[in-house]
């Protein structure tokens, strides 16, 4: 559709970064255009009011900037997951696999109740792991999830069959 050609054409390869080898994909030139910020905004929170989400959760720090805008526009209220040590008060944490060590995130779970149907959202779905943990943190808050939204999945690391059990039906849109 045009949406995905507009979305697509303001993502950058940048090759070898962070690290040899790797091609990263950077969305600052889709933030910087505001036709295709509001694009995407828009198609996230059509995720939103389809999925019947209550709530948005964006993952730091890229869904944060993807994440708020959508809440706004949908109405709803968003809730942030952190690296470990960042949020203030009572916390809930969940740690994963990274390929070399862990890393641990943390939420606000006071935020959340057991009405409340949440939708994850992140710029780049990867191996998986942030997703997943993000999954735990909020059925262990005692919401439900509505669902994972994210600009751009990358196919070849399978993060979606990695997600799969994790997300028990909801469903998983990449733009
Ligand atoms: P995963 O846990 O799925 O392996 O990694 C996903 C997390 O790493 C996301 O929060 C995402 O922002 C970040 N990430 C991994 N690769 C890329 C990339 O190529 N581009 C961007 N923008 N973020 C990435």
């Amino acid at each position: 559709t045009d949406v995905r050609e507009l979305l697509l054409s303001r993502i950058r390869d940048v090759p070898d970064y962070p690290e040899p080898g790797v091609m990263f994909k950077d969305i600052t030139p889709l933030l910087a255009d505001p036709a295709a910020f509001t694009a995407l905004t828009d198609a996230l929170a059509e995720i939103a009011a389809r999925t019947g989400a209550t709530k948005v959760v964006g993952l730091e720090a890229r869904g944060f900037i993807l994440g708020a805008p959508v809440a706004v526009r949908a109405g709803l209220g968003f809730i942030p997951v952190r690296k470990a040590g960042k949020l203030p008060g009572a916390t809930l944490a969940q740690s994963y696999d990274l390929e070399y060590g862990s890393a641990e995130i943390e939420i606000h779970a006071e935020d959340l109740s057991a009405d409340d149907r949440v939708l994850v959202v992140d710029d780049v779905l990867a191996t998986g792991g942030t997703a997943e943990a993000s999954v735990a943190l909020i059925r262990r808050a005692g919401a439900r999830v509505a669902g994972l939204a994210v600009l751009m999945e990358l196919g070849f690391l399978d993060g979606r069959a990695r997600l799969e059990p994790a997300l028990d039906g909801a469903p998983l849109e990449a733009l």
